[in-house]
C-alpha cells in the first residue's frame, strides 16, 4: 500500500524562503503521487516556531490556496527542535504513514525524499539523510561540526555522522519518540535509541538560497552542550578520574619529599604545604565525582525514557 507521507518544515522568521519552499515541495509531491510512490492527501505540515516577521500570514494563506499545506502556530517561540516535536506529534496524531522533516531554508536536498519513501517502502523505519559532504558550509563550521561528532562518539553517544534533523521515520518509529519526554530535546541523539531497521540516502547539502541563518554561534554552543549534556555522564566521571590523579600526584610529591628530608635537601614549610594543596585537592574532586555519580542517576531517572522499544511478537492471536 503507498504511503500517506507529511513533510514537517519549522519556519522561524521565514517569510523569505517560505514561498519558495511551498512551491518546491508542492512540485514534488505531486510529483510523488503521480509516480506512485505515496497515497494521496500527502500533506506538508508547517510549523510557526512563534516568528515576528509575515511568516503565519503566509503559512495561513497557503492552507487556503494550496490542499497539500497544514499549518500549526506554537505560541512562541520555543526552539528548532520543540517546533519540529510538534510538527511530528501533528503528523501522528493525524496518522500519516511516514513522516520527513526537513528545514524551511531547503538547504537539504529534498530531491532524496523519494529515495528515502523508497526504503520505507522496503521496510525501513529510520530513514537519515546524511550530507556527502560538507563543500557549501564554512570552512569553521565543518571543523566545528567535525569536532563535535567525534566528541560525541567518544563520550558514548550514539550519533550518525553528518546527519542533522533531516529524516524520515515511520507513524511507530514517531509514536516510540514520543514517549521520549525529556525537556532538552537533542533529536539526533534520541532517534538512533528507538532502534528499527535503519537506512541511510546520500545527499548534496546546498547554501541557504535567501534569508540568514537563524543558529548563530551562540545557540550553535547551546545545542552542543544540550547535546552532551542530555545523553553522557562521562564529564562527572572525568571530575572523578581527575581527583584519582591528584591523590597520585600528592603520592609523588610524598615520595619526593621524604627523599629530600633523607637527603637534608628540605625547604622548612614547603613539603607540607604543597602536599595538602594537592591531597585536599584530590579529595574535594573524588567528593565532587562521587556526589556527580548520584546526580547522574537521578538524571536518567528523571528522564523517564522508555527501557526498550518492541518491534514485534509472533503471537497473532486476534483476540
Ligand atoms: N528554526 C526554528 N526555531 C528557531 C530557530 C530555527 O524553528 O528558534 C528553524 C528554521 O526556521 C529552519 C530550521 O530551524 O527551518 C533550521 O534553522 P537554520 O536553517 O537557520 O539553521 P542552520 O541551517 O543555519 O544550522
Ligand atoms: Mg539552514
Amino acid at each position: 500500500m503507498k504511503p500517506r507521507l507529511a513533510i514537517v518544515i519549522p519556519c522561524y522568521n521565514e517569510e523569505e524562503v517560505l514561498p519558495e519552499t511551498v512551491r518546491r515541495l508542492t512540485i514534488l509531491l505531486e510529483t510523488m503521487e503521480a509516480d506512485g510512490r505515496i497515497a494521496p492527501k500527502s500533506r506538508m505540515i508547517l510549523v510557526d516556531d512563534g516568528s515576528a516577521d509575515a511568516t503565519w500570514s503566509l503559512i495561513e494563506q497557503y492552507s487556503k490556496s494550496v490542499a497539500m499545506v497544514m499549518g500549526v502556530r506554537l505560541a512562541g517561540n520555543s526552539g528548532h527542535q520543540n517546533a519540529l516535536m510538534a510538527g511530528l506529534n501533528v503528523a501522528k496524531n493525524t496518522r500519516f504513514d511516514a513522516i520527513v522533516s526537513v528545514d524551511a531554508d531547503l538547504q537539504d536536498d529534498i530531491n532524496a525524499i523519494p529515495e528515502m519513501v523508497d526504503r520505507f517502502s522496503e521496510g525501513c523505519d529510520i530513514v537519515y539523510g546524511v550530507r556527502k559532504s560538507r563543500a557549501t558550509d564554512t570552512a569553521f563550521k565543518r571543523n566545528t561540526a567535525l569536532f563535535f561528532y567525534t566528541l560525541m562518539q567518544w563520550l558514548g553517544v550514539k550519533s550518525v555522522y553528518n546527519h542533522a534533523d533531516y529524516r524520515l521515520m515511520s507513524l511507530r518509529a514517531v509514536t516510540e519518540l514520543c514517549q521520549y519526554r525529556e525537556r532538552n530535546l537533542f533529536l539526533r541523539g534520541i532517534v538512533p535509541l528507538l532502534g528499527y531497521r535503519t537506512a541511510m540516502v546520500y545527499y548534496d547539502r546546498n547554501a541557504r538560497f535567501a534569508g540568514e541563518s537563524k543558529y548563530p554561534l551562540r545557540k550553535m554552543l547551546e545545542f552542543a552542550v544540550n547535546g552532551i549534556t542530555s545523553f553522557s555522564v562521562k564529564p562527572v566521571r572525568m571530575v572523578l578520574g581527575m581527583g584519582f590523579l591528584f591523590l597520585f600526584i600528592a603520592l609523588c610529591i610524598l615520595v619526593y619529599v621524604v627523599h629530600s628530608l633523607l637527603e637534608g635537601t628540605n625547604v622548612p614549610g614547603w613539603a607540607s604545604l604543597i602536599l595538602s594543596v594537592w591531597f585536599v585537592g584530590g579529595c574535594i574532586l573524588i567528593g565532587l565525582g562521587i556526589v556527580g555519580e548520584y546526580v547522574g542517576k537521578i538524571y536518567i531517572e528523571v528522564k523517564d525514557r522508555p527501557r526498550y522499544n518492541i518491534e514485534k511478537t509472533t503471537d497473532t492471536n486476534e483476540n
